[in-house]
């Protein structure tokens, strides 16, 4: 289980990265920073999660998953005065594949991306160097899409909210019946509902049919043989996943096995990963 400690609103100018130099218009904002960044030390988070508006995207909410976000910016809008600011952060791939599994059963077309070469924007190191001095704390960077609407970014926040107190094993559950639907679906096929809500797992299941894949795609090669599964949940539904942690002898029906969050967004199949539950 998790928790939300704090929503904070970052300000950001450019002349706030030489505070003592800093005009007086930014002086406040400086203040404010540094009383932001006393913040985070208190509650010392596992994780920040930031959207900065920076960071528009046309058609779908993104989410860094990258387990290093590292670079060097020179802000597209003032590169005259930030520019060459080298930055280098931990990611939290697993807290980015759960806020996506959890925005994707509420409706919502989030996806996860792992560029490396993808950069950190003006809005995101700005206000970063000032609450995460030490670069030591992990984050998560999303971006804002340009087509949502107010409706859609709701059910978008309120899906990090759940994904982040659940656990990060979220699935879609209907409002209305509390259905749970795997994979997720636009109707509720038992009352016909169209309200989708994200529900937690607790991430425990058994293995109910498994295959040996020995001939995997070009880029599992080296990987195979490996096991594929499919896991029926406690709470009834059935994922599909790779088994993990354990020869391939070790996979059987009724194996009980453990949900583990997927570190590897190039693993196949995406998603799950199970490991065995002693
Ligand atoms: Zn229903």
């Amino acid at each position: 289980m998790g928790e939300v400690v704090r929503g904070l609103l970052f300000p950001s100018t450019p002349s706030s990265l030489e505070p003592d130099g800093a005009v007086t218009a930014s002086q406040p904002v400086i203040r404010g920073l540094r009383a932001l960044a006393e913040e985070v030390a208190r509650l010392r988070p596992d994780a920040i999660v930031i959207a900065s508006a920076h960071w528009v995207t046309t058609f779908q909410h993104y989410v860094s998953g990258a387990t290093r976000l590292a670079g060097i910016l020179s802000a597209t809008e003032v590169p005259g005065e930030s520019r060459n600011l080298p930055y280098d952060y931990p990611g939290d791939p697993e807290l980015a594949w759960a806020l996506v599994a959890a925005g994707v059963a509420a409706g919502v077309p989030a996806v996860v991306t792992t560029e490396c070469t993808l950069p950190l924007d003006s809005g995101t190191v700005i206000p970063l160097r000032y609450v995460t001095p030490a670069s030591d704390v992990p984050i998560v960077s999303i971006s804002l899409c340009q087509l949502a609407d107010l409706g859609e970014m709701l059910r978008w926040g309120r899906a990090i909210g759940a994904a982040v107190r659940a656990g990060r094993l979220v699935v879609q559950r209907c409002v209305g019946c509390g259905t749970l639907a795997v994979p997720p679906k636009a109707v509720c096929p038992v009352c016909e509902a169209t309200q989708w809500e994200g529900a937690a797992l607790g991430g425990d299941g058994e293995v109910v049919s498994f295959t040996v894949i020995r001939v995997p795609p070009g880029r599992l090669a080296a990987e195979a043989p490996y096991v594929i599964v499919v896991a029926r949940m406690v709470e009834g539904v059935s994922l599909l996943g790779r088994l993990v942690g354990a020869p391939i002898e070790t996979a059987h029906v009724g194996l009980p096995v453990r949900f583990v969050p997927p570190t590897d967004p190039a693993a196949e199949p995406p998603g799950s990963t199970f490991t065995p539950r002693l």
